[in-house]
């Protein structure tokens, strides 16, 4: 994953390296519109949701014409609910959430929501109904108002703090000499991957997306951080469409749906519990999980890139 703290001239260069690593596909598309490989139709209408339903509809994809990554992948992500996704490395996850922000057009079968299919709604409308707190935020070279702002261009500071204080972040900056006015990025003072991801909470909370993708870090937080973050994660994914890309399954218990994918197809569905009691992929999953967290009690879960 890249470290970012990039002056915007080079995100042109590296944009495709981005990209793919769904690391702030929001500020990349806002950056460079010329980037986009994917066109609206000419027809195409603004978005209109009613609760967000999203629908996998026998999806086919690949990146490269001689190598399929997905295989019939059918699901759907009820309005207002969570869906976990796991898989080991390489099993298509962030591919899945790639194709729901429509950087990449599907080969066959469509995506929906709200049953509007996304080649038939304009681009501009589909990226404001969806917020990512991607594994690594993107910060501009600038101070945190403006990191936190940018969800919402026009926000008011009250605005700003106000969501700042739900993502836990507010008595950090307030401790800062220079507070909100703080310069952050590669000029300024380094945030750590907890803070930078509440950074990323505090935008999304104030964007207020219908639809919330949420992509888990790799990179463990010490476990204090991360059970707030996912306290945090949990707030904002209330009442809103979830998409989470899990990295490790202690994460996803909670959630409504799980879908395990396999080399592009989604081989089990359900809950924590129902795939536990399946004793599948999932199942092993979760025991070599635990196993590994008994051998390691002061690491938190281990992860599932194996
Ligand atoms: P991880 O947990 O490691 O992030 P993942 O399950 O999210 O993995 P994806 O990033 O969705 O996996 O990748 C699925 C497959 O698609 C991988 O085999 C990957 O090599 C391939 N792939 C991803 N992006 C591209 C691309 N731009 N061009 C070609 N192949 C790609």
């Amino acid at each position: 994953m890249i470290q970012l703290y990039i002056p915007l001239n080079f995100l042109g260069v590296i944009y495709r390296e981005i990209k793919q690593s769904l690391a702030d596909m929001e500020k990349l598309f806002s950056l460079l519109d010329q980037n986009r490989e994917v066109a609206d139709a000419p027809d195409a209408k603004p978005l209109q949701t009613h609760g967000a339903e999203v629908r996998f509809n026998h999806v086919e994809f690949s990146y490269d014409p001689k190598r399929q990554i997905l295989f019939g992948v059918d699901f759907t992500i009820a309005a207002g609910t969570t869906t976990a996704v796991v898989g080991h490395s390489g099993s298509g996850k962030s591919t899945l959430s790639r194709l729901l922000f429509r950087f990449y057009e599907v080969n066959q079968g469509s995506i929906t929501i709200d049953g509007q299919d996304l080649r038939a709604i304009t681009q501009d409308s589909l990226r404001h109904a969806i917020g990512i707190v991607p594994q690594d935020t993107v910060l501009f070279n600038d101070t945190i108002e403006y990191n936190i702002a940018y969800g919402k261009p026009g926000a008011t500071h009250e605005q700003i703090v106000a969501a700042a204080r739900a993502a836990s972040i507010h008595d950090f900056v307030e401790s800062l000499p220079d507070g909100y006015a703080t310069m952050v990025g590669e000029r300024g003072l380094k945030l750590s991957g907890g803070e930078k991801q509440r950074v990323a909470i505090a935008r999304t909370l104030l964007k207020n997306p219908a639809i919330l993708i949420f992509d888990e870090a790799t990179s463990a937080l010490d476990s204090k951080a991360e059970q707030a973050i996912q306290q945090q994660l949990k707030e904002i994914a209330r009442n809103r469409t979830t998409m989470v890309i899990a990295h490790r399954l202690s994460t996803v218990a909670d959630a409504e749906q799980i879908l395990v994918l396999d080399h592009g197809r989604i081989v089990e569905r359900g809950t924590h519990q129902s795939l536990l009691a399946a004793n599948g992929l999932y199942a092993q999953m979760w025991q070599r999980q635990q196993a590994s967290a008994e051998e390691n009690p002061a690491s938190p879960a281990s992860d599932l890139e194996q």
